[in-house]
């Protein structure tokens, strides 16, 4: 199996805020291009990438999606040189003090670097104290004098996490937007490995815009598409210091599965069934109600899609040092590969409605 961590890394170096997804669009349609037969952008920009199968036509097809948009921020308001920000989709703020960002001026078109930073707790309102600022009394410093901040920054402008990827000790990838990039890596796995293999089936490989904020990407794509199944593939919450035990996964031991309302319980049987034929360790991700991912929106799209959740534990969601091992990314892009391979023209019709 090919090493996926150079393009990993490559994947997390780049921006792709919700919405603004371009930087990294770019990157994946580069990687994905030999890989595929036909690559298109969708009418809000996902990208899809169609794998033929062999099957005469009509063929059905599988939409694989993994999102590629990032959370971040935007520049609320200017004050005296310094930017005030808001969030795009959900941020952990307790981390964003001493974050190194990247704002992108439109006044000047130019990638600033900067810090987010918390001013002194006298220059704070009492009611602010001493503890974990809300995201209106943090500032970025552009360094730039306010002048020049005045002319270059505009209030609307995107601020995007800057700091590199690292690798932690003991194969485990720590970055900004392991949510979700790791996901595309891992479909990425899957593309390379079913490079000279027959599949019946065509394969779409989806990269969503916009999971973090709406779902436009996935709910737009699985109705262009119209796919007879589809997978959606997503992070979830590693165990950690704190965290609780039953909604949370051993990082490093395997992929989830996710299981309820949102995931077709015979797609999860036979990924089940799959993983353990392969020995790929997995887990069952108990889901009550709506998985909070792309499978939502692909699941409730046209007639329905059935649809499953694959996932990897990620520590630290929505923090700039999210954190995967990646053995665990390696693992889902098998699963899916394998999964493609097994898919015999006439699955559907021996899907179990139970
Ligand atoms: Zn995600």
């Amino acid at each position: 199996m090919t090493d996926i961590l150079p393009f990993l890394k490559s994947l997390i170096s780049v921006s792709g805020i919700s919405g603004y997804e371009t930087p990294v669009a770019n990157l994946i349609a580069e990687k994905w291009g030999p890989l595929v037969n036909e690559m298109s952008l969708s009418r809000v920009g996902s990208l899809h990438g169609l794998k033929r199968g062999t099957h005469k036509s009509p063929r059905p097809s599988l939409m694989i999606a993994t999102h590629m948009d990032a959370i971040g921020m935007r520049v609320s308001k200017i004050v005296d040189g310094f930017l005030h920000i808001t969030n795009v989709g959900g941020i952990d703020v307790r981390v964003l003090p001493g974050a190194e960002v990247t704002v992108h001026a439109t006044g000047s078109n130019e990638e600033l670097p900067a810090v987010i930073v918390m001013p002194p707790a006298r220059f704070l309102p009492e009611s602010a104290g001493n503890g974990v600022l809300a995201i209106d009394h943090l500032l970025v410093d552009t360094g730039l004098l306010p002048r020049e901040v005045e002319r270059k920054v505009r209030v609307g402008d995107l601020v995007s996490f800057a700091n590199e990827p690292f690798e932690l000790a003991g194969d485990v990838i720590s970055g900004h937007t392991v949510d979700n990039r790791a996901s595309v890596a891992a479909l990425t796995v899957c593309l390379e490995e079913l490079q000279n293999k027959s599949h019946a089936w065509d394969v779409w490989a989806v990269a969503t815009v916009q999971e973090e904020v709406t779902y436009l990407g996935a709910y737009s794509s699985a109705f262009e598409l119209l796919p007879q199944i589809a997978i959606v593939v997503d992070g979830t919450f590693a165990k950690g210091p704190g965290a609780n035990g039953w909604q949370t996964f051993p990082m490093g031991k395997g992929v989830g599965l996710g299981i309820g309302p949102n995931m077709h319980p015979f797609l999860h049987q036979k990924l089940k069934e799959l993983a353990e034929r392969l020995e790929i360790p997995w887990f069952p991700d108990v889901m009550p109600a709506d998985s909070g991912t792309d499978a939502f929106a692909v699941q409730v799209t046209a007639e329905g899609i059935p649809t499953a959740l694959v996932e990897f534990p990620i520590r630290y969601m929505h923090t700039p040092v999210e954190s995967a091992a990646v053995k665990d990314i390696q693992r889902v892009g098998r699963l899916l590969a394998e999964f493609v391979l097994s898919l015999e023209a006439d699955f559907v019709d021996t899907i179990v409605w139970e």
